[in-house]
């Protein structure tokens, strides 16, 4: 069920799970590249540093950790790089940190600048238009598909960075040696530093202490859809507002244009993996809205509608556990998982990256001390961060499912029309990430 404010307190104040022992939740076929951890018989393969997870963050964080000439290993559960997720929105903040981190030309050369932003009620009638040279310049949105970014990231990491096919199972402190990591396996690996990159539901962050996120009320569908012989859409993001419910979509390459509808539901409900029905469930959703958006939809390929529900924490200070503990940091959506309302988990996630190594460069293989400040000191400052995106995050999204006809209304003919500041709305994207040398070598 969605979550409310005080069932949010309730959960904070549960005891820690501080459980050596994480469950197993999937087991892939083998496909290792990196095998020479030790098995459960030999003493534990030692590593300076241990990513854990090869999703944006992890990745990112690797690569941060190469361009400053600091090899590390990913630990990924997947056989291969995630494929799936669709499409992704980077603004401006995320940019910086992928100019920083040496990708950002390669990734925009593929991918469609947004000029303008439309915003429709659900029978088509235009509410309010925003032009972002206008209104927020230098603001630089482009959606970009999942799967090449994290292969673009993943191509400038040296070979054998990545250990696919091995998932995270247990992690053990070992006093002053570091941290045990074990796979499911039964490889492992002692790790001075471990930056734990797992995603939303974080098997590192259940073990320091973190609840899981809170299911926020609404569940969503996305897709690509394709346009072999070219798109004729203006590089423009298109919402509309419903009852309960919002769609949007915008052109992403020349052949692909993304498309999402949010939807209120009191619970997750059932997972649903025959693909037809996915797409059918998304089509009887928009139907009768502006044709545009059905037509999108319908050019998704059958087995390319995802459908994922929304959840997110809130880092309260005092009840919320620290983010880094002996050697040990979380970051990304394994930290501060948000809803997708400002299109920023991607890019703090990107920051994250960035700003951490950027600070642990100088103590990287310095006392275990020094290196507990800086994880202390980055954890303060990002916390500052991403936890007020974090709450408004969720309250845009609220805001957005409203079903109140009156509250609606109000939305609709005078909150988006008169009240609404572009620049304002994506003020928090004004970020610069420190530049990071590229490593002489590299
Ligand atoms: C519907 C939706 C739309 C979104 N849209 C946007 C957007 O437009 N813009 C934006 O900036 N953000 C967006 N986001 C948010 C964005 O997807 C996430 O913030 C981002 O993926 C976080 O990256 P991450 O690396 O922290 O986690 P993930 O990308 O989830 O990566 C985690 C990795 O860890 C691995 N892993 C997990 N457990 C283990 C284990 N035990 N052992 C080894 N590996 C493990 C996983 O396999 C995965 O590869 C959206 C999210 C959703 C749900």
């Amino acid at each position: 069920m969605a979550t409310s404010f005080s069932s949010r307190l309730l959960h904070l104040l549960r005891p820690s799970p501080f459980s050596a022992s994480l469950r197993p939740t999937r087991i892939r076929p083998e496909r290792r590249i990196f095998t020479s951890f030790a098995g459960p018989s030999e003493n534990p393969r030692k590593e300076e540093i241990v990513v854990v997870g090869a999703g944006i963050a992890g990745l990112a964080t690797a690569l941060a950790l190469h361009r400053v000439g600091v090899r590390s290993v990913v630990l990924e559960q997947g056989d291969s790089l995630r494929t799936g997720g669709t499409s992704l929105t980077l603004s401006k903040n995320g940019w910086r940190a992928l100019d920083v981190l040496g990708v950002g030309d390669e990734l925009r050369s593929k991918f469609l600048q947004i000029q303008r932003l439309v915003i429709r009620s659900e029978d088509g009638r235009e509410l309010r238009s925003f032009s972002f040279k206008e209104e927020a310049p230098g603001q630089e949105l482009r959606g970009v598909e999942r799967r090449v970014l994290l292969e673009t990231l993943a191509s400038r990491l040296p070979p054998n960075t990545i250990s696919f096919s091995s998932r995270l199972k247990s992690i053990e402190r070992q006093g002053s040696e570091g941290t045990l990591l074990e796979l499911d396996d039964g490889r492992r690996v002692l790790a001075e530093i471990v930056i734990a990159c797992d995603g939303v539901h974080s098997p590192v962050a259940k073990w320091m202490g973190f609840s899981e996120p809170n299911y926020v009320g609404h569940c969503v569908f996305l897709g690509l859809g394709l346009y072999p012989d070219g798109q004729l859409f203006k590089p423009e993001v298109n919402y509309f507002y419903g009852r309960g419910m919002r769609a949007g979509f915008a052109p992403v390459s020349s052949t692909k244009v993304y498309w999402f509808i949010t939807f209120n539901s009191p619970s997750p409900g059932p997972r649903t993996s025959d693909p037809y029905v996915l797409k059918k469930e998304a089509l009887d959703l928009v139907r009768s809205w502006p044709q545009e958006l059905p037509d999108v939809v319908q050019r998704t390929p059958e087995d390319g509608v995802v459908k994922t529900s929304l959840a997110d924490r809130w880092l309260w200070p005092g009840f919320s556990p620290p983010s880094w503990a002996n050697g040990v940091v979380v970051i990304g959506d394994a930290w501060h998982p948000m809803t997708p309302n400002l299109g920023q988990g991607a890019c703090l996630a990107l920051e994250d990256a960035v700003v951490l190594v950027s600070k642990l460069r100088g103590v990287i293989g310095g006392r275990r001390e020094l290196i507990d400040q800086v994880l202390r000191e980055y954890s303060k400052e990002r916390w500052a961060r991403v936890f007020p995106l974090t709450i408004r995050a969720n309250l845009v999204g609220s805001l957005s499912q409203w079903e109140n006809p009156v509250f609606c209304s109000f939305r609709n003919n005078i909150m988006i029309p008169k009240l609404v500041r572009l620049g304002r709305l994506v003020e928090h994207t004004n970020f610069e990430c420190e530049s990071l040398e590229p490593a002489g070598s590299a």
